[in-house]
């Protein structure tokens, strides 16, 4: 059977969600921002929690994992380059791994900028990638512990994914990234569209996750540093990817 996922929000703007296998009741944590709504998800679910996936070391992603392990008794699953930072690992793992919960298959892929040691888990067969702090709907992660090289090649390999998986991101930061990406590509309709799409979700109180990879790949100012007119329209006509990315990144980060 295919895999089941529960959304809901942790902490101010943090997206905690669950993955769960109907055919064995596995039930996984990507992530783990605090333990408290995990375990409201859990109760509201029914489901009982087995695995923590987590994405990279930062606070906002690791703080739950001591009472959730405390209380689950379940596998902690992580980053080989990061686990010494994150509480209670079981399983450090690394590009090409797989992970499986109950019979659910992940591919672990490194996604190195954000933090150093930070892996996306991507399920093939079901069409989901949990992607962290790498790549968020119409944005991409602060590039604090790497480089931009290093983060638009982490990009690249996610835009490489089939066009029809569906991509949780570990932040409700839609909003406020349209409209800095409608000051890079103030003309693509796609953008456009998605902005009135994402206005009428947060209007109704919806995420406006999981998003497609062929959806973000027409959208995403982040994704798309090698569209000729994406570089054009900021005056970088004819340079190289990782230079136009580079410069969009730290537009935003003035934004
Ligand atoms: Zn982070």
């Amino acid at each position: 059977m295919p895999a089941e996922t529960h959304l809901f929000l942790c902490l101010k703007d943090n997206y905690g969600v669950l993955l769960h296998d109907p055919d064995t009741g596995a039930t996984a944590s990507i992530d783990a921002p605090e333990a408290a709504p995990v375990e409201a998800a859990l109760k509201a679910t029914g489901w009982k929690l087995t695995d923590i996936l987590v994405t990279h070391h930062h606070g906002d992603h690791t703080a739950g994992i001591a009472a959730l392990k405390a209380k689950y008794k379940c596998r902690v699953v992580a980053p080989a380059k990061e686990a010494a930072k994150i509480p209670g690992v079981d399983e450090a793992v690394r590009e090409g791994d797989e992970v499986k919960v109950g019979k659910l298959a992940a591919k672990v892929i490194e996604t190195p900028g954000h933090t150093l040691g930070h892996i996306a888990y991507w399920l093939p067969k079901d069409h989901l990638a949990f992607v962290g702090d790498t790549l968020f709907s119409i944005g991409c992660g602060r590039v604090i512990e790497g480089d931009a090289q290093m983060m638009w090649r982490s990009l690249e390999k996610l835009r490489d994914l089939p066009d029809e998986t569906e991509v949780y991101c570990g932040h409700e930061y839609t909003s406020a990234n349209i409209k800095f990406a409608r000051t890079i590509e103030p003309n693509n309709k796609a953008l456009a569209e998605r902005e009135a799409e994402a206005k009428r979700e947060i209007e109704r109180g919806l995420p406006t996750i999981p998003v497609t990879i062929g959806e973000e790949k027409k959208a995403n100012p982040f994704l798309r540093a090698d569209v000729p007119d994406v570089a054009a329209g900021i005056g970088m006509a004819g340079k190289p990817a990782v230079d136009v990315f580079a410069e969009i990144r730290a537009r935003k980060n003035k934004f």
